[in-house]
């Protein structure tokens, strides 16, 4: 992310807010590294950062690989070059108490007792800021999302009865290169007729037969920004009975919940709304996972959108809805967009046909 230095210094500003009011502490120490990228821009594989009550003894920690990077990606920022990165941040200061993050090891635990110094448990601080995107974020994720619903539709268009699932997923990582992305958002899913029963299948050497199911789940990155969408295809000629049953019950889910995606909605009952509508077609112990998920820094943030959730939706949260059926051994049915959330509506970024299509 290209986002000037002052925008993450107030991301770390309103942190110190948080800080403050809570328990206590003298400074958080943020080793989740999303975390680290979202208050700092740097985006290193080594990185300690210390967000202190006063804004001058912030501090972030890295070794020598890293120096020109963190130069470039986190301008003005005190910086601690360390092989032991975090015992030379934790000993330039400050002291006392220390919110840590759930990330931190158990060895680094102690490596903070070591020193003296108490480490207090505080989760989901930055994950809270995180939740809700500003508009360069947002940028960034219209351009993944679109870039993953091109690819997706330009990949359907190639399949062909007898294709592995690992050559399709190859392909489809290849157009989002194509198309510009920086990277593919996670490990992608392509999974064909029993498969397709399979929430996560691992993409493997099955050809692809006549008349299978065909789920593809899949996202572009950019600027570290994650783009997930599901679509369920029929291979080779139009569907059975079951297969269209089973689809029009998810698309009737996900269109519902999607619409339900409003500011102050409580997160559960749109997970509860899509569930219902599963249920009423008959299907409603086959939809076996949450509802849906944020997205950003990671393919899966906060908010989680699922049966035991807690919390309410806010404007410019950038969220999935991802219901699904799955019949062990005959096949599944997802579809899944990624939406941000706003007053007048939500904001479906994955624009594609959700329809059931046929392919091959
Ligand atoms: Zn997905
Ligand atoms: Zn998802």
């Amino acid at each position: 992310v290209t986002s000037p230095a002052s925008v993450h210094a107030a991301r770390r500003d309103r942190l110190r807010d948080l800080i403050g009011s809570e328990s206590g502490v003298d400074a958080l120490v943020v080793t989740h590294l999303p975390n680290v990228r979202y208050l700092t821009g740097f985006s290193g594989s080594n990185g300690v950062l210390v967000v202190a009550r006063d804004a001058g003894d912030d501090r972030i920690g890295t070794d020598g690989r890293y120096v020109d990077q963190l130069a470039g990606e986190a301008p003005g920022l005190r910086a601690v070059i360390d092989r032991a990165t975090l015992a030379a941040t934790l000993d330039a200061g400050p002291h006392g108490r220390l919110g840590v993050e759930a990330s931190l090891t158990l060895g680094e635990a102690e490596e903070l007792r070591s020193r003296g110094l108490e480490p207090v448990l505080l989760t989901g601080l930055v994950e809270r800021l995180r939740s809700v995107k500003d508009a360069g974020e947002l940028a960034l994720l219209v351009e993944a999302c679109r870039v993953t619903a091109e690819a997706m539709d330009a990949l359907a268009g190639e399949i062909r009865v007898g294709a592995t699932e690992v050559r399709l997923a190859r392909r489809l990582e290849q157009l989002f290169g194509e198309l510009g992305a920086e990277d593919r958002a996670f490990d992608t899913i392509v999974a064909g007729g029993p498969h397709s029963a399979i929430p996560h299948h691992q993409p493997g050497s099955r050809p692809l037969e006549t008349g299978d199911l065909l789920v593809i789940d899949a996202g572009a990155r950019m600027g570290g920004y994650h783009a997930d969408m599901t679509r369920t295809f029929v291979v080779g000629r139009p569907p059975a009975p079951w297969q269209a049953e089973i689809h029009a019950a998810v698309e009737e889910a996900q269109a519902r919940a999607t619409e339900a995606y409003l500011p102050a909605a409580r997160v559960r009952d749109i997970d509860a709304i899509a569930r219902a509508v599963v249920a009423a077609h008959g299907y409603g112990e086959a939809f076996t996972h949450g509802l849906g998920h944020g997205v950003g820094l990671e393919i899966h943030e906060a908010p989680i959108v699922g049966t035991s959730s807690t919390g309410t939706i806010v404007p410019d949260m950038a969220i999935t809805v991802e219901p699904g059926v799955y019949l062990p051994g005959r096949g599944g049915v997802r579809i899944e967009d990624t939406l941000v959330v706003a007053d007048a509506g939500p904001r479906v970024l994955t624009q594609a046909s959700r329809g059931l299509r046929e392919v091959g």
